[in-house]
């Protein structure tokens, strides 16, 4: 197996314990640990560059203005955007959703419309949808999964027709690890002249991505799933998507003129970033972008894909366990949801605690999804560069054991 456990030392969380066990940290799907490159750039901009970004002629306005665009070129080239202007920094995936939701759902969708979504999508990539569709009079409509948890893109000609306008779906779901099928949605959107828009909060974090030979028009993803802080994340759009999608927040820094009456705006990116950024988050992403291009995004899928397939092996031994999601590591990430006989998640996740393991329990915000595989709930390990095999023996165990307590027979 690709040996990533030397990464391990960066990450100084990872040296805790929990319940007087090594802390076994398997949640990243829902946020990732921090290195510290991405500590000490944040504490190196408080320390010494800490000023407001975009108005000052003074030396440390125009160093925090450097670092703060800086940050935005790294992140612009980690996804091969073709200009640092296609990237407006939002604070997460959810409010990029939203910024494309308010800013061009809003003054392009029409009753009878339709904006076409899957059923594996977290509620961050539908409610705001139905906000929108609630003001417009459009309508949602959704691509049906395949019994082997895939996006069942056999399904695409009788849901993506002409009336559709948006098409939104996720690049890697956070509860099944499915990769959606981006090139066939890319281009059945393209085909009826509807836009597409990819959350890729999973994604962007796990897998190599080009935003230009995926061909999407809109494309999300937040810091805090790929080693940087909470607070900030990314929304890349086309330019011309763009410059015909209005500001969803008026504010300082984003225009160019302010009358009484009515204003004009700033150019790309800043006609969408409102108010003070997040400029040290900002900051701490590029590191993370750095971080990451310095291991390798095609190191982090290959180390992810071997882990993630011993994990659903090693699963495979525990009797009455259920995995939701494809078996085949090409088709998935490290996501991986499973019940255990009728034990409910949350019991199942207090008692891995006590192992000192890190799993997440619940709906995962899919709750449509929840309804399809027809459970309540599901729990999820997850996996991301710092995890290694032993750490899924100790998840192996505690079910074991987990079963015992349960009485499980
Ligand atoms: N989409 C997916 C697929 C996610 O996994 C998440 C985070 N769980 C989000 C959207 C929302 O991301 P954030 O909370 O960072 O805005």
């Amino acid at each position: 197996m690709l040996d990533l456990s030397h990464l391990r030392a960066d990450f100084p969380i990872l040296d805790r314990q929990v319940h007087g066990k090594p802390l076994v940290y398997l949640d990243s799907a829902a946020t990732t640990q921090k290195p510290v490159q991405v500590l000490d750039a944040m504490d190196d901009y408080y320390r010494h560059h800490n000023a407001n970004v975009h108005r000052g002629a003074y030396t440390m306005a125009e160093e925090a203005t450097e670092l703060y665009e800086g940050a935005r070129r790294r992140v612009a080239r980690f996804i091969n955007a073709a200009a640092p202007e296609e990237v407006v920094f939002t604070r997460g995936t959810t409010s990029a959703i939203n910024a494309v939701a308010y800013g061009w759902g809003l003054h392009h969708l029409q009753p009878g419309d339709r904006i076409a979504l899957t059923t594996m999508e977290h509620h961050a990539n539908i409610v705001p949808w139905q906000l929108v569709a609630r003001v417009t009079g459009a309508e949602l409509t959704y691509l049906p999964l395949t019994a082997d948890f895939r996006v069942d893109v056999g399904a695409i000609g009788d849901v993506i027709d002409s009336r559709v306008k948006i098409v939104a779906f996720s690049g890697m779901s956070n509860v099944l690890g499915t990769i959606g099928p981006l090139a066939e949605a890319v281009a059945a959107a393209r085909a009826v002249g509807a836009i597409s828009v990819i959350d890729a909060a999973q994604l962007v974090p796990h897998h190599p991505t080009d935003v230009r030979a995926i061909g999407a028009d809109f494309l999300a993803f937040s810091a805090h799933k790929m080693l940087g802080p909470t607070g900030v994340g990314a929304l890349w759009g086309r330019r011309d998507r763009f410059e015909e999608m209005e500001p969803a927040e008026g504010g300082g820094e984003m225009i160019r003129d302010v009358q009484l009456h009515s204003s004009t705006w700033a150019d790309l990116p800043h006609k969408f970033e409102a108010g003070t950024p997040p400029i040290a988050e900002a900051v701490g992403f590029g590191a993370a972008v750095d971080y990451l291009e310095a291991v390798g995004m095609d190191r982090v899928r290959d180390h992810e894909r071997e882990i993630t397939r011993y994990a659903l092996d090693r699963l495979a031994e525990i009797p009455d366990l259920t995995v939701y999601g494809p078996d085949d590591t090409a088709q998935r990430g490290g996501a991986v949801s499973f019940t255990l006989a009728d034990i409910h998640p949350h019991d199942l996740a207090t008692i891995l605690d006590q192992s000192g393991v890190a799993v997440r329990a619940g709906h995962h915000c899919a709750k449509p999804l929840m309804r399809v595989l027809d459970v309540p709930a599901t729990a999820r390990a997850s996996f991301y560069l710092y995890n290694v095999p032993g750490e899924v023996d100790v998840l192996v165990a505690a079910l074991h054991e987990a079963r015992r307590l349960f009485g499980v027979a």
